[in-house]
């Protein structure tokens, strides 16, 4: 089998279905709209209201949520980074949480051109257009970009990796292959690791360098350069959700053995 650069499924037949942009015309057409402005948790608590009286929206919902902006008031990250921004409701509490602990940017990279309309909408409501950057395009490429060619990034200090479950092990072999992942630095959340789950990414976040190895013969990563050598320390606590009991990875970097 490969998992080497696997093209991005179809949209799911759940979502992508009119539901996001019908979610724009529910804002606007509120009668509070006024005091939505500026204002990232009135905005955060109508896009809640959207999922529970309307149509659910993959949206990481306020529980799991809380737990992240936790994470970002204790790592105080400068710039932090998501895959898959979908309509922005990730991108914009964790935006306003980075900006509350002295940060400056927060990158949601995104795909789906239609679903970026939809966040670029609501991020400006929310007033956060200075931090929230929304780039479009696949977060491979978008990573490559930002790393190599613009050099905007040096070292990952926060990623939140929310994007189709079987891209998380690719574009974290990519990260490796970049060099950008930091000792003592680097944290990475990775959402909806058990349900639907992400196994290939948690066993390779929670293996040994041995273990990787053997993983990486037998997995093929195709032209990707995974760093076996780096030593992962990963916590998968679990929450209830709309969609069920669920967990979230996280993982630091704690250290690399000799390769
Ligand atoms: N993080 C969002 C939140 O909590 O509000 C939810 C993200 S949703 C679960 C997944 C998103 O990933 C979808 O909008 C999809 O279009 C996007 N996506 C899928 N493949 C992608 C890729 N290769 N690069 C960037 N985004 C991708």
């Amino acid at each position: 089998s490969t998992i080497a650069k696997p093209h991005a499924p179809e949209p799911r037949s759940w979502c992508l279905d009119g539901r996001e942009v019908d979610l724009l015309h529910y804002i606007y057409g509120r009668p509070d709209i006024k005091e939505l402005r500026g204002n990232p948790q009135k905005v955060l608590a109508a896009i809640d209201d959207y999922h529970s009286n309307h149509n659910m929206l993959m949206n990481i919902g306020p529980v799991k949520g809380a737990h992240i902006t936790g994470l970002i008031a204790e790592h105080k990250p400068s710039t932090m980074i998501e895959l898959g921004g979908y309509i922005g409701y990730s991108a914009i509490l964790f935006g306003d949480a980075v900006r509350a602990n002295g940060g400056k940017q927060f990158y949601t990279l995104e795909k789906n051109p239609e679903m970026a309309a939809v966040a670029n909408q609501l991020v400006e409501l929310a007033g956060l257009r200075d931090v929230v950057h929304i780039l479009i395009g696949s977060s491979d490429e978008l990573l490559v970009e930002l790393v190599r060619e613009r050099r905007e990034i040096d070292q990952i200090e926060m990623l939140f990796i929310d994007h189709w479950q079987e891209l998380y092990l690719p574009d974290l072999w990519l990260l490796e292959e970049m060099g950008v992942l930091a000792q003592d630095r680097t944290l990475l959340i990775a959402d909806n690791v058990i349900m639907p789950g992400a196994p290939q990414y948690l066993e390779w976040v929670k293996g040994s360098p041995e273990q990787k190895r053997a993983m990486v013969a037998k997995l093929n990563p195709g032209s990707l350069k995974p760093n076996p050598n780096l030593i992962y320390e990963t916590e998968v606590p679990m929450f209830e959700s709309d969609w069920g009991k669920d967990g979230l990875a996280i993982t630091k970097v704690v250290g690399e053995v000799k390769g």
